[in-house]
């Protein structure tokens, strides 16, 4: 672009706001008003005019997909490839500063970082160490006081009687001094101690800070209302040379605080930089008035705000109201999105442009089948697709092993997980058997615990519980179904468990995956029918590139936007989430509406909430009320649809007699998303059951979609057929 078109994009503030390129700033605005467009405009319109080069600008994203669009924007502006940027996450800024002065802090410049794991591992021996005991004060518990402190700017020696804990009787400070020693000691740092050394190092080093006040001419950042307070000491450090810093941000998009973030950051920022100069923007180019108007509805519900105006900027203005839909289930909500997805791409929606955005991860799974059944490409952003997650590989390497005990590889994989001290010479003495036996694993592990191979009395021990535990749950299988089966593997194998002590951020998103891994399972007739499904599941791989529909949790989707957006599983304990509002009340449920609220503002022209009355959790079906967000929202400006009953009729699938009795529910063909309701009785038919058909004979069902089963004929080969012209043989 030449000249100064670039500045013809803006509206009268925004140019304001990039035109004042010395002095601090801060823009305060509601989504969508154009703030990530000021801060990568101002970025471009500092090396234009000529104030700056590329290296001497430091601008700071919230992730990394945002940091990526950036550098794009900044390059399409300056005609060329942007490149020796100082630009990226908080993280990757801290990281390379680190690199270059990490013997100031005790650490070499090729120092690792550690991931959760590793960090837990590394508490775990300081505790030892210590003889906490950490049955009483479990590890995790002292990982997220360090954290707190970490993200608080505290080094050990800093840490006030006011911030301290009560943790393992007031010890916790020690063990954080014990901790950091002995991450210097293996010359590691973990995420949290990236901007901490920063700042020690900037406040102890003038020269090198000084250093850094002669590069960076202008300090910017993005998403300003989601930096902790060590982030805060960071920029102000920096900021203080050339008090060049242009900081933007919402309030109301503040939903970080469980990592940390303070929302006063923003209010400090007028003290630290008196006569910043404050810019407000107000219109709102994104979404449409409806969606707007929705959205500004439901965050005047939180008290506490600093208040802004916002106001549709488009010139398209006006459209549809944002739509509310009622389902009957689960199973039906996901397949109303594909519905709605399908005609959309038939009506020329690129398929980039549609975004599914969920509260937590687990929900996720249901879309992911429905769009994989109906052959709509997708892509997890922030997150590995549901079979591919760690946890649900580990879960299905149990199932493989009960339903086919010759599954080495399956095996292999879980029989030190969680670690039960069969390390590699007990499965070098079971490979040996293995080997010379020509027989699988899990019988040269048997015959190790018969001939005595295995000297060591723990990994001993720990077999024979192991194998016992397989004899076990297979015996389960006739009796009770896969899903009790499942459940009970679960919790016996101590796999479960592994994660519910794990403290790490993940692990309870972990959690819910395994849970909703069981719910899956209740969907299927039989172990080996679901563990076939899977193996299909993974086989549809991300072949094509090209577009696709996006799926990530509300969190990942901050500062993008997309023409349609889903977001469903607004039901109460789901969004608001059960666990946020336990924890942290009033100010839990009230961050839970600005996520709320940055979901519909994701939007720019159709928005569509929806809430399952019943959902499957850890294989029962639990019924679901709808989030009191959804009353929440101004009513001229949604459009309910969708009639779901509250309760129903079936019960669990555990209910009555026999576990699986009843088959998995049959979905009705609604006319397109309308719920019906839902006929008493299902149609019939589950996979792997006789039939009889009149021309082709004989045969059993390979699978059943809607009212379509595919039949393997004895005698006719395979077929799909309409359901009512077979009966149960
Ligand atoms: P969020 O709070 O969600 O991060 P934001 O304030 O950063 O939003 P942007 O992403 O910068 O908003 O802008 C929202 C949309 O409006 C973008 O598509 C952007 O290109 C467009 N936009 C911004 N300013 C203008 C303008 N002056 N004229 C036309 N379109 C604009
Ligand atoms: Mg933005």
């Amino acid at each position: 672009m030449s000249g100064a078109d670039y500045l013809a994009r803006l509206n009268p503030e925004q140019r304001a706001a990039v035109e004042a390129v010395d002095g601090p700033l801060l823009v305060l605005a509601g989504a969508g008003t154009g703030k990530t467009r000021v801060l990568t405009t101002r970025f471009a319109h500092i090396l234009l005019q000529g104030k700056a080069y590329p290296s001497q600008v430091l601008a700071v994203t919230f992730t990394n997909k945002a940091a990526r669009e950036m550098r794009e924007r900044v390059a399409a502006i300056l005609g060329q490839p942007a490149e020796g940027l100082w630009l990226g996450t908080f993280h990757a800024l801290a990281a390379r500063m680190l690199r270059r002065h990490a013997e100031q802090v005790g650490l070499n410049s090729n120092f690792t970082i550690l991931d959760a794991d590793d960090q837990m591992r590394l508490l775990k021996q300081v505790m030892d160490a210590a003889r906490i005991d950490t049955k009483r004060w479990p590890a995790n518990g002292l990982m997220a006081v360090i954290q707190r402190w970490k993200d608080r700017g505290l080094e050990p020696n800093a840490v006030t009687p006011a911030e301290d804990s009560d943790y393992a009787g007031g010890r916790a400070t020690e063990l954080y001094v014990a901790y950091q020693d002995r991450l210097k000691a293996l010359n590691a740092a973990d995420f949290g101690d990236l901007l901490l050394h920063v700042v020690t190092l900037l406040r102890a080093n003038a020269d090198i800070l000084a250093d850094y006040h002669r590069r960076f001419r202008y300090i910017l950042v993005d998403e300003y209302q989601d930096t902790n307070l060590v982030q805060y000491y960071w920029l102000r450090l920096l900021a203080q040379g050339h008090r060049n810093i242009c900081c933007v941000g919402d309030d109301d998009q503040s939903i970080y605080s469980w990592r940390g973030a303070e929302i006063e950051n923003i209010l400090r920022f007028e003290k630290d930089f008196p006569g910043a100069t404050i810019v407000r923007l107000e219109s709102n180019y994104r979404s449409t008035r409806p969606i707007l108007a929705a959205a500004s509805g439901l965050i005047a519900h939180n008290t506490g705000r600093l208040g802004k105006t916002l106001r549709a900027g488009r010139n398209d203005a006006d459209g549809d109201k944002v739509r509310i839909v009622s389902m009957w289930d689960s199973v039906e909500e996901a397949r109303m999105v594909g519905e709605r997805i399908e005609a959309a791409r038939r009506a020329g929606t690129s398929l980039s442009e549609i975004a599914i955005l969920v509260r937590a991860g687990f929900l996720n799974r249901s879309f992911e089948e429905r769009l994989i059944a109906i052959g709509v490409p997708y892509r997890i952003v922030g997150g590995a697709r549901f079979y591919e997650r760690a946890e649900i590989r580990d879960a299905m390497a149990y199932f493989r092993v009960v339903a086919q005990p010759a599954d080495d590889l399956a095996f292999e994989r879980i029989v030190n997980l969680p670690k039960r001290g069969l390390g590699d010479t007990a499965m070098a003495s079971m490979h040996a058997i293995a080997r010379a036996e020509s027989i699988p694993l899990a019988m040269a592990a048997a015959r190790a615990l018969e001939t005595g191979a295995i000297k060591n009395a723990r990994a001993r021990a720990a077999l024979s519980e192991l194998m016992q535990g397989f004899d076990r749950w297979r015996a389960i299988l006739p009796v009770q179904g896969h899903v009790v089966m499942a459940q009970t593997l679960l919790d016996e194998s101590g796999y479960t468990a592994m994660w519910q002590q794990d403290k790490s951020p993940e692990a309870p998103g972990r959690l819910e995956n395994l849970k909703e891994l069981v719910s899956a399972m209740a969907d299927y007739e039989s172990l080996a029918a679901f563990l076939e499904h899977v193996a299909l599941v993974m086989e549809n791989d991300e072949a094509a590139e090209g577009e696709r529909v996006s799926l990530m949790t509300l969190h990942g989707a901050k500062g993008l936007e997309f023409d349609m957006v889903f977001l469903p599983g607004w039901e109460e304990g789901v969004f608001p989430s059960r666990r946020s509002v336990d924890e942290a009340g009033d100010k839990g449920l009230e961050e839970e509406r600005r996520l709320a609220y940055v979901g519909i503002t994701r939007a720019r022209r159709v928005a569509v909430i929806s809430h399952a009355a019943n959902r499957m959790v850890y294989g029962n079906w639990q019924s679901q009320l709808p989030s009191r967000f959804l009353d929440e929202l101004p009513a001229s400006d949604v459009q309910r649809e969708g009639a779901a009953q509250q309760a129903r009729p079936q019960g669990s699938v555990f209910a009555g007699g026999g576990m699986f009795a009843q088959r998995p529910r049959r979905m009705i063909e609604a006319a397109a998303w309308e719920v019906k309701e839902r006929p008493a009785a299902a149609s019939v038919f589950i996979v792997g059951e006789r039939v009889f058909h009149q021309k082709f004979g004989y045969g059993r069902v390979l699978a059943v979609e809607e009212d379509r089963l595919d039949i393997a004929f004895e005698k006719a080969g395979e077929k799909r057929l309409l359901d009512r012209f077979v009966e149960k043989s």
